[in-house]
């Protein structure tokens, strides 16, 4: 278990940046956090260690966006209006978490039931004593 703490947005990006610069295929990462915390802001900064240029957006409205530019394919999950963990199925997200890309799924607990058990777990949390932007990101299971 690894503790970082940030003090603006670049320094979280850069966090994200460095993970996905030694990220190996096949891995799913779990992101969560209050709404505002920096959960896509960490998955950006992912992309761009992983070599992707494009433009990365939240998926919030897709539920998963594809980057297929980087290292390796990079498969980015934001499950917050996901209602019936049925809906990832529809959509076959078991290409995806067991396929040979980098999995990041925003909102992960809400479909807890569909996590593989050795997924990288990251949690973004505020602690408004140490300031707006300060944030506090905890990394289980690398
Ligand atoms: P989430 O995906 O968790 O809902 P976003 O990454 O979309 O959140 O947004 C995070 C927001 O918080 C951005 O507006 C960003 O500028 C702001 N912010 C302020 N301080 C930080 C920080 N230390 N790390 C990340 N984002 C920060
Ligand atoms: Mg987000």
């Amino acid at each position: 278990m690894t503790k970082h703490e940030t003090f603006n947005e670049a320094e979280t990006f850069a966090l994200g940046e460095t993970l996905g610069q030694v990220a190996v295929p096949g891995k799913v990462y779990c992101l969560n956090g209050d709404l505002g915390t920096g959960k896509t802001v960490i998955s950006k900064g992912f992309a761009k260690g992983l070599g992707i240029t494009s433009h990365v957006t939240s998926p919030t409205f897709t539920i998963v966006n594809v980057y297929e530019e980087g290292r390796m394919p990079f498969y980015h999950f934001d499950v917050y209006r996901i209602v019936d963990p049925y809906e990832l199925e529809e959509i076959g997200y078991e290409e995806y978490f067991y396929g040979n890309g980098i999995t990041m799924v925003e909102w992960s607990t809400l479909v807890e039931e569909l996590i593989p058990e050795d997924a990288i777990e990251i949690l973004v949390e505020k602690d408004i004593n140490k300031g707006l932007d300060y944030r506090s990101i905890t990394i289980e299971g690398e």
